[in-house]
């Protein structure tokens, strides 16, 4: 998972770049980079780390461009090296590209890329766009025109696929111009907004927020907008396919502030939630107390309580400064990692019959320790409830998950799923949000592939064996 922005203005924009940047540093954290464009010339500062790391303040100072585009990182495979951290720029016709997302044909790209005469310098597909992008300008006499630029993006949508959100700073026809391009599908999200006569893209719109700007809508999947500062956008449809943006931002990337389809992601949640309780309550269980892990599970455990008239509590006191769990090398350390990150209060949960509410389960190794945690503290019963189907499909498309055994819905013995996990958890009962309860709150006109295996652009098996191999073993952006 990775963050993109850009930004068409007539005064410098590094600073803002980079405030929208922190604005989605939930959406990676390994790597930063602005790249700012002064006529023709370039200015790039990234480098591993967050935001404040990756583009120091005195860096800032050196961007003097009224356009430019930014990147945080999350590494979906290869390394988190410096070399792999967006934007990508090159020399020939001054672009510069940063894109969230996974492509699923790189080998052949790679080998188009090759036969062009081209040499990537990075193993990031980020990459290999910026150079299909520049040769496919080159060979039309550079970017002269909004056509010439359309043209030029369409062939390079033709011969990539899979998932892809890229922004794009380039000069047309001499005006200083940025670009945002989403996959057919919109799998990626994107959002595009105005502050006066400056105009923002970016991966979520509390990223526009943060800029004082105003969100106009999200970049259609298949089309391509361009913004200039004092111009209206224009938007150019290459390809219509039916939407299918990732269920998963609702489930538990996206800020809960952000918006989605101009829906607030809080308000999802709470709809999950809602549902949830009444698929809980049909199944005959009952509980004093209702606890979320936090914080994605807040809006789905508030409205459970409503729903149910069970009080809500919260148990865990989240330490914000500890270290994601899923990064500590062997068990001891994450079970002192955990406890220092989720600190429960021993009166929540003492003497009650908890529910605890989660926003998904993948691994299921997180859970286990939370649930030995809550045992410790002396409940009457656990029952658990996840505001998502089971997760049994691995994604392809920019979302670093584990492999199809390693998640823990697709261990179920002869006895069951849930029989499975109550044992595996040792909790009394575990709830799921139904497919239809996910549809119901979000939409249907998603992406939930890791829930239910339709995946919108399809694989070959060597194109899903490269990506499972290039998978950073023992990490992941989603809960473990
Ligand atoms: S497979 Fe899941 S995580 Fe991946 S894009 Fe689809 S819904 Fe999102």
């Amino acid at each position: 998972m990775c963050g993109v922005v850009g930004i068409a203005s007539n005064t410098p924009v590094a600073r803002r770049l980079t405030i929208a940047l922190f604005a989605m540093q939930h959406r990676g954290q390994d790597a930063a980079g602005i790249a700012t464009r002064d006529g023709n010339q370039v200015t790039l500062t990234k480098a591993s780390g967050t935001v404040d790391q990756a583009i120091p303040a005195q860096a800032v100072r050196t961007h003097t461009g009224h356009s430019g585009i930014g990147h945080v990182r999350y590494p979906t495979h290869g390394s988190n090296s410096a070399a792999e951290a967006h934007p990508f720029i090159t020399r020939m016709g001054g672009i510069a590209v940063a894109h969230n997302g996974n492509l699923t044909n790189t080998d052949s790209l790679l080998r188009r890329v090759h036969a062009l005469g081209l040499m990537p310098v990075s193993r990031n597909d980020g990459e290999l766009i910026l150079l299909l992008l520049a040769h496919a300008l080159a060979t039309r006499g550079g970017a002269r025109s909004d056509d010439v630029v359309v043209a030029a993006v369409t062939e390079v949508m033709q011969a990539v696929q899979g998932a892809y959100t890229v922004v794009v700073s380039l000069q047309v026809a001499g005006a200083d111009t940025v670009l945002c391009f989403r996959d057919p599908h919109g799998i990626r999200p994107a959002v595009y907004g105005r502050r006066g006569q400056d105009w923002a893209v970016a991966s979520e719109s509390v990223a526009l927020d943060a800029l004082g700007a105003s969100l106009i809508g999200d970049v259609p999947g298949g089309s391509i907008v361009f913004l200039r500062h004092g111009k209206e956008p224009t938007t150019y449809t290459i390809t219509s396919r039916t939407s299918r943006a990732c269920s998963f931002e609702n489930v538990y990337f996206a800020r809960p502030d952000s918006r989605i389809e101009k829906l607030r992601v809080t308000a999802t949640r709470w709809n999950m939630g809602d549902i949830l309780a009444q698929e809980w309550l049909e199944r005959g269980h009952q509980a004093d107390v209702i606890v979320p892990i936090p914080d994605t599970s807040r809006p789905a455990a508030q409205a459970m309580s409503e729903r149910l008239g069970i009080p809500h509590r919260e148990g865990f006191i989240k330490n914000r400064y500890s270290k994601r769990t899923f990064i500590m090398p062997d068990a001891t350390t994450r079970d002192a990692a955990l406890r220092l990150k989720l600190n429960p209060i021993r009166e929540v949960f003492e003497d009650k019959r908890v529910l605890l509410v989660d926003d998904s389960v993948v691994r299921g190794s997180t859970m286990r320790r939370i649930a030995a945690l809550v045992q410790s503290l002396g409940p009457k019963e656990i029952h658990l409830a996840v505001c998502s189907p089971p997760v049994k499909h691995p994604c392809f498309y920019g979302i670093d998950m584990p492999t199809q055994d390693e998640l823990i819905a697709n261990t179920a013995g002869p006895q069951g799923l849930e029989s499975t996990l109550r044992s595996h958890f040792g909790v009394d009962s575990v709830t799921y949000l139904s497919r239809q309860g996910l549809a119901t709150a979000v939409g249907t006109s998603l992406c939930a592939a890791c829930f239910d295996g339709d995946y919108p652009v399809l694989l070959n098996d060597h194109e899903r064996e490269l990506i499972q191999r290039n998978r950073r073993p023992n990490h992941g952006d989603v809960p473990q």
